[in-house]
């Protein structure tokens, strides 16, 4: 069975689909199958491996909703993560969805013809806490949650584990926090320290390391389909994700 993340935050901007991509990447590198799933109608993720939405006539929303299967989807890559993409279709997926017998399992059950071709899959939630995010949540053994260590990056964080916890006890019991990946940050401010450090004691949460750095190179890499790894190998940014799939092996 492959580990299944999460990557959830319904704050917009934090990272989740740079984290999905590069950490996809880097865990990659390390020799890892992965497969990355794009559940975010905006559909970043799938641009930023290099795939026009456009160029797709099925996607996320068709395996969700009219039963086509997961592999039949499926993106196959050579040296990165197959991706399973989105299209903005997928904007009206929620209000189909909640008519299903069990709206919140349709993920997890479309994934399972796949489970046994990867070591990792991750999930990129869109920045909502609503029916996708619920899927993410209950197709996952995991959830990470990016979050950016500014003032107000707290609010939203209680809303989120209650949904996590909702989760937990309606459909998930295996379900299982992470923790919070500091992105976007700046160590040199005692402000973020002081951010952190007030989230992860406030909500008993744990701060996994390293935390990433803020960086315009992340800005570059998507634009072409890449990601810092290749496009700024040796950049602290680069370094900070691979040293997180390393702890995550
Ligand atoms: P989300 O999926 O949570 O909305 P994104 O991954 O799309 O967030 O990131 C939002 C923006 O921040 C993007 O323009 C991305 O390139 C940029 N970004 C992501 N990580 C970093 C970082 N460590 N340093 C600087 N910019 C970053
Ligand atoms: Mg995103």
């Amino acid at each position: 069975m492959p580990r299944t993340l999460a990557v959830a935050n319904q704050k917009g901007g934090v990272a989740k689909t740079t984290t999905v991509a590069t950490l996809g990447a880097a865990l990659t590198e390390l020799g890892q199958r992965v497969l990355v799933v794009d559940l975010d109608p905006q559909a970043c993720l799938t641009f930023s491996v290099g795939i026009d939405p456009e160029d797709l006539d099925k996607s996320i929303h068709h395996v969700l909703l009219d039963k086509v299967s997961a592999p039949d989807v499926l993106v196959e890559f050579d040296d990165a993560p197959d991706l399973i993409p989105a299209t903005i279709e997928l904007a009206t997926a929620e209000v189909r969805l909640a008519q299903d017998r069990a709206p919140e399992q349709v993920l997890r059950t479309a994934l399972r013809p796949l489970l046994a071709s990867y070591d990792w899959i991750i999930v990129d939630c869109p920045p909502t806490l609503g029916l996708l995010t619920v899927n993410g949540l209950t197709a996952a053994s995991d959830v990470l949650i990016p979050l950016q260590c500014e003032t107000l990056a707290h609010r939203g964080v209680g809303q989120l584990l209650d949904t996590i916890h909702d989760v937990q006890v309606l459909a998930n019991p295996n379900l299982q926090v992470l923790g919070v990946l500091p992105t976007l940050y700046d160590g040199r401010t005692t402000h973020a320290r002081a951010v952190l450090e007030t989230i992860a004691d406030t909500y008993s949460l744990e701060v996994l390391e390293p935390a990433i750095p803020k960086s315009i190179r992340f800005a570059e890499a998507p634009a072409i389909g890449e990601t810092v790894l290749s496009t700024a190998p040796t950049s602290p940014g680069a370094k900070a994700y691979r040293a997180l799939a390393s702890a995550l092996l």
